[in-house]
Parts: C-alpha cells; structure tokens; sequence
C-alpha cells in the first residue's frame, strides 16, 4: 500500500487541497498590520461576493472560526432575543441550527423532511404566512446529500418579507449560488470545503440591505464581544480600503491561502465549476447505482458535493470506511440519526477531478467484495465510465 500522502480524500472536508494554495500559506512573515495584508484581505472578499452572484459592496466577514461560528454570529447579530426563526430542515446540519437558535434565546420552530427529500413548497408558505423573522436553510445538507431550491425558497422568504439565512457550508464554490438575484439576505459558508482551504475560516455575506440594516438596529442586543459584527465589519471595511484596522486576529495565514484559491476558482470558471462537480456527482450515483446500491437523495434534489449512500444489509458502515481506507480512499461515516448504521457518504467538493471518482468507486468495489457483499466488480465502475464518457471526460 502506498503511503498517506496520496490519499484521497473523498470527504465533506476538509477536501484535498490544492498545493498551489498552500503555497501562499509558506510565508514566515506576514502580519494583520501590514498594509499588503490589509490588499489581500479585501482582494479576498471582493473575489469571494464574485462566486456567490452577490452585487454591491455589502459586507463579507472572514472570520476566525469554523461554519458553525459563521452561522451562529449570523444568529446573534441579525436578530434580536425572541424572534421567531422558521429553520426548514433536511437533516443533521438543520437540526443544529434548530439547536443554536434556541441557545441564543430565539424561539425556533422546525419544518422537516425524511432523509432524501426536501420539505415541499406549499408546506414552507403555509407556515411562513404564520409570521416568521427569520427563515433558515440548508443549502445542502451534508447528511443526506439533498440541495435545496434557494431560488424558490428566496421566493417565499421575499413575498413574506422574512430574513433569509443560507447555511452554504456544503454548497458555496461548487453549486450556483446567486444571492443578490435569489432574495438571499444572509450566506454564510467554511473555509474547509468547496473553497478548497483549510479549516479555520467561517464565512459570513450580508447579502442584502435588509441584512445590513438588522445588524445595526440589532446592536444592542448582541452580548457577545467576540461575534460583534458592527466591530468586524470595521475591520473588513478597513481591509477593503486598504488600510488596518482590529478586532481580534484573523487567520492570516488562511486568508492568503482563500485569496489565492479564490482566484484559482474564478480563474476555473463558476459555470465550469458547477457542472464539473455536477457531472462528477452524477457519475458518483451511476457509479453507486451500478454496484446494486441505493443513493439516499431522491434525483431531482440530489447535491454536486455529497452522495449518501445506503448499505447492503450486513455491510458495517466503519468497517467498510476501514475497507476503502485500507485501500487510500477516505469516506465520511453517517451522520444523519436515521442513516446510521446503514449508509456511507462520498464526497465529491472542492479539488475532486474525474480520476478520484474512478479510484473511488474501484476501491469501494474491492472494499465491498472483501467484506462479503455481492458486488460484480468493474459493475459500478462502468457506470461511472459512461456517464464520464457521455460528458467527454
Ligand atoms: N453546515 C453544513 C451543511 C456542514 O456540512 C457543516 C460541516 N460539515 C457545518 C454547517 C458546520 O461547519 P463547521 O464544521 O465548519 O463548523
């Protein structure tokens, strides 16, 4: 077996990441005071409003932290104790924002789908005629591999004048994001995911106007020193004019890392973007399907960054990750409450190229065969290969 170097890392992130990238991170001496640090910040967030579709100079936060502080930060700042948060849940990442909105003194209730599915139209407009604040969704759901329709949900959030909040922690840099023309008001993502950069920056747009003026008018209420936005926001205005400012230290070293992946992104092209990891992400189904196996999200809602999939009975989902682990290929365990036990995910974001879905599906083959499951090899490999094909892969 080859050594660690050449996994590959078929994860919901952190992904593998591009050396070209990491490169910018080699610098001994780069400082937040330094006025060439202060060019390279607002070169980050100018680029980063590029791959959301977001118009305008509204504000992009890069902040120390992880998706989940992002969101929560979002939370805190744009809405005041008690406001009433619709959060539409698909599954596990879903249910946590259900989880933080109630520890941040929100009164949150949730709509929820069966693993694979998406909660209907009709049923988020019902409930949202009741009068919301707030409506928050996964763009996609890292559980069960289902997008959202931001489009249409952005619809509703607008016609019932409700904040919308976007978790695109798994989406961001790899499916069509067009907040400005979407009626998105707030996206918020990771560093460690489609962005292609290592963990340690939580992501956070003011998409909108409405976005902007909440955070202001909700000043008062935010009892968190370091998630105070207005103070941020200070910070990354000051970047963007190129000049210092300080709340509490960036990421440096990750911010010339997301600068220079987020040319490289740009430099790929969104369009080509979203429909490499579409395509891969069909040829992963295929692929799947071919083996005998089902795929959790129904098709017409299925993600271009991560496949559930479920188990053949008897097949232990940790002793089959050991399987394909054994053989340089890394997947993610279940995470969804429903699909324990039963189902692994393949991820397929960030620097995932046709070749890794190939070595993936062949080592999950092996994998399967070894621990006993009726699996004909090459079956869903040949699969894959059509779809690649078909595509002039
Ligand atoms: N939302 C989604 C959809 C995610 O997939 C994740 C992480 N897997 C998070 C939020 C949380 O992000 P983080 O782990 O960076 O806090």
């Amino acid at each position: 077996m080859y050594p660690d170097e050449r996994r590959i890392l078929m994860t919901p992130g952190p992904v593998v990441f591009n050396m070209e990238t990491l490169k910018h991170m080699l610098s001994t001496a780069h400082e937040h005071t330094s006025p060439d640090f202060a060019q390279i910040h607002g070169e980050a967030t100018r680029k980063f409003r590029r791959v959301i579709g977001m118009r305008g100079d509204l504000p992009v936060f890069l902040l120390p932290g992880s998706g989940t502080l992002a969101f929560e930060a979002a939370m805190v700042n744009l809405l005041k104790p008690g406001s009433r948060v619709l959060v539409v849940s698909y599954g596990f990442f879903g249910d946590r924002w259900v989880t933080v909105s109630e520890l941040v003194g929100h009164s949150p209730a949730r709509l929820s789908s069966p693993p694979g599915e998406r909660v209907p139209l009709h049923e988020v407009e019902e409930e949202l005629s009741k009068g919301y604040d707030a409506m928050v969704i996964t763009h996609v759901e890292t559980s069960t591999g289902v997008r959202a329709n931001v489009e249409e949900l952005g619809k509703l959030a607008r016609k019932h004048d409700t904040l919308f909040v976007v978790d695109g922690v798994s989406s961001i840099a790899a499916e069509l994001m067009n907040c400005s023309d979407w009626g998105v008001d707030v996206v918020i993502t990771a560093s460690q995911k489609a962005l292609e950069v290592p963990p340690g920056i939580g992501v956070l747009a003011l998409c909108s106007e409405k976005a902007f003026s909440a955070m202001q008018e909700n000043e008062r209420h935010v009892r968190s020193f370091y998630m105070r936005l207005t103070e941020w926001f200070k910070v990354m205005k000051a970047y963007e004019e190129g000049r210092i400012a300080y709340h509490a230290t960036p990421a440096t070293h990750l911010v010339l890392a997301l600068e220079r992946s987020l040319e490289k992104i740009l430099r790929e092209g969104m369009e080509n973007r979203h429909r490499r990891h579409a395509v891969l992400a069909r040829a992963v189904r295929e692929g799947v399907r071919g083996m005998g196996l089902a795929v959790v999200a129904h098709e017409e809602v299925a993600a271009s960054t991560i496949t559930a999939v479920y188990l053949p009975a008897g097949i232990d989902p940790g002793e089959l990750r050991g399987a394909v682990r054994a053989r340089n290929v890394v997947l993610a365990m279940p995470i969804h409450p429903a699909l324990r036990g039963r189902s692994i995910r393949i991820g397929h974001m960030g620097a995932v190229n046709q070749n890794d879905v190939v070595a993936a599906l062949a080592a999950l083959e092996r994998a399967l065969r070894v621990m006993g499951a009726k699996v004909e090899l090459g079956s869903g490999l040949r699969a894959a290969q059509e779809v690649l094909l078909g595509e002039g892969l």
